[in-house]
């Protein structure tokens, strides 16, 4: 193979291009991407960077030197269409790029509010530096803060307001925070962490608007009617996968670019990685919505990144990594091993500090929620993988030695 292109330069189509040099692959290489800045990790956004414990260099995945060290070509440009016939990916500026393999590493973005006033002066997202800059200059001005949706996202930011000692009121449409992620045992737990910190929650609520003044955000108004002042609106209510290209190019595409357990496309010449891919895993085994998953993690970008680095330079894997996740909210670290379901029971293990809430769906265990219990967490991504078989009363006995059965 002579040429590979990569579209899509975050943390899996950086992955790929690093994995592949790793690998020896010794053809051009060429990485790109629409964002401004050489590849970056997105995690510190609504953590350290946001909190102003690190700085932009700190979120490099790699020195802006090391892509002309390595051979690989970052082209800052946004591509816009695939000629899978003559093998060229056109760009927005008028370029096509030739490929003798396309890897599609596009990542999601930020799914719209879809209320009037959603684009209203101090209604920000939260995906890229870009938007993580513009929100860390509006947090030294607001006062108060109204965060729609307590997923991962909206929890952490929320954290880091309340930190600051900021007024922060967080609106969920479900009963619940993370509901679609954890147990409803970690969603308790989590609530609770937040109100200690002084974080208002609303469940069950839904935003009907944005209010507003001179084009600024003044208030959200709520579906009953009442209405929340707020100068600040973060919007985490989840993300769409970037698929448009693959869909105009007649690749397969639901919810994400449907690939096969190699990462293959249904062209041959084109693979799907990260975010923006849907593909088959034994972990998903018995899930609501069936085998295939799109995962939106640094784990599942960074393995997928390179076990597709590794069939391209002839050593063919099916994509078998076990998920894993984190997310720091405050003082409190959250892990996760496996892939759960709402509808999973779940078995408590608790002692001193912290706990994990085990999920067993059909007799087997299917994930594991860890809070600051990182012994618990690395042993289960063990158990996991290995399919060992565990007990539910093993799994809440303390005594129970999980890393001897890791191992
Ligand atoms: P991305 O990193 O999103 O990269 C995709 C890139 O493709 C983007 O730069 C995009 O601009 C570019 N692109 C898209 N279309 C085009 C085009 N047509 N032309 C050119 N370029 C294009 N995961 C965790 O595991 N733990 C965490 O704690 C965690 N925290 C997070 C916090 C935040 C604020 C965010 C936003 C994400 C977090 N994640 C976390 C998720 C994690 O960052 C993503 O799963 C990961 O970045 C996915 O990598 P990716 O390469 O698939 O997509």
């Amino acid at each position: 193979m002579s040429g590979i292109l990569i579209v899509g330069a975050g943390q899996a189509g950086f992955q790929a291009a690093a994995s592949l040099r790793e690998a020896g692959f010794t053809g051009s290489l060429t990485l790109v991407g629409e964002e401004a800045q050489p590849p970056y990790q997105r995690p510190p956004l609504s953590k350290a960077y946001l909190a102003g414990k690190t700085d932009a260099r700190g979120l490099l995945l790699r020195p802006e030197s090391f892509f002309a060290e390595h051979g690989i070509v970052h082209r800052r440009a946004r591509a816009t269409g695939i000629d899978r016939a003559q093998r060229r990916v056109r760009l927005e500026e008028g370029e096509a790029l030739a490929y003798d393999h396309l890897i599609l590493a596009t990542g999601t973005r930020n799914r719209a509010l879809p209320v009037p006033g959603a684009d209203r002066a101090g209604v920000y997202g939260l995906r890229s530096l870009d938007e993580a800059d513009a929100l860390k200059g509006a947090l030294e001005r607001a006062k108060t803060i109204v965060v729609i949706g307590a997923g991962f996202i909206g929890l952490e930011f929320a954290a880091v307001c309340a930190a600051r000692g900021l007024s922060v009121t967080v609106i969920e449409a479900a009963p619940r925070v993370m509901a679609r992620a954890v147990s409803p045992e970690t969603s308790d737990a989590f609530r609770a962490f937040h109100e200690a910190a002084g974080v208002t929650i609303l469940f069950e609520t839904g935003v009907s608007g944005i209010e507003g003044a001179e084009g600024r955000v003044r208030s959200v108004a709520l579906a009953d009617g009442k209405s929340l002042p707020a100068d600040l609106v973060l919007v985490g209510i989840g993300v769409v996968p970037n698929q448009e290209l693959a869909a105009e190019a007649g690749l397969t595409v639901q919810d994400g670019i449907a690939v096969d357990a190699f990462l293959a496309t249904s062209d041959p010449a084109i693979s799907a990685i990260g975010d923006c891919a849907r593909f088959p895993t034994r972990f998903a085994a018995g899930l609501p919505g069936g085998d295939r998953v799109r995962i939106e993690s640094v784990q599942n970008a960074v393995d997928q990144g390179r076990c597709l680095a590794a069939r391209l330079t002839g050593r063919p894997a099916a994509y078998d990594a076990v998920p894993w996740f984190w997310s720091d909210q405050g003082p409190r670290k959250l892990q996760i091993a496996g892939l759960g379901s709402p509808d999973d029971a779940s078995v408590l293990r608790r002692a001193g500090a912290g706990f994990s809430v085990f999920r067993f769906r059909d007799g087997r265990l299917a994930a594991v929620e860890s809070v600051d219990r990182p012994a618990d967490h690395m042993a289960a991504r063990r158990i996991i993988a290995a399919d060992r078989s565990l007990t539910p009363e093993q799994a809440a006995d303390e005594r129970f030695d999980l890393k001897a059965l890791a191992t």
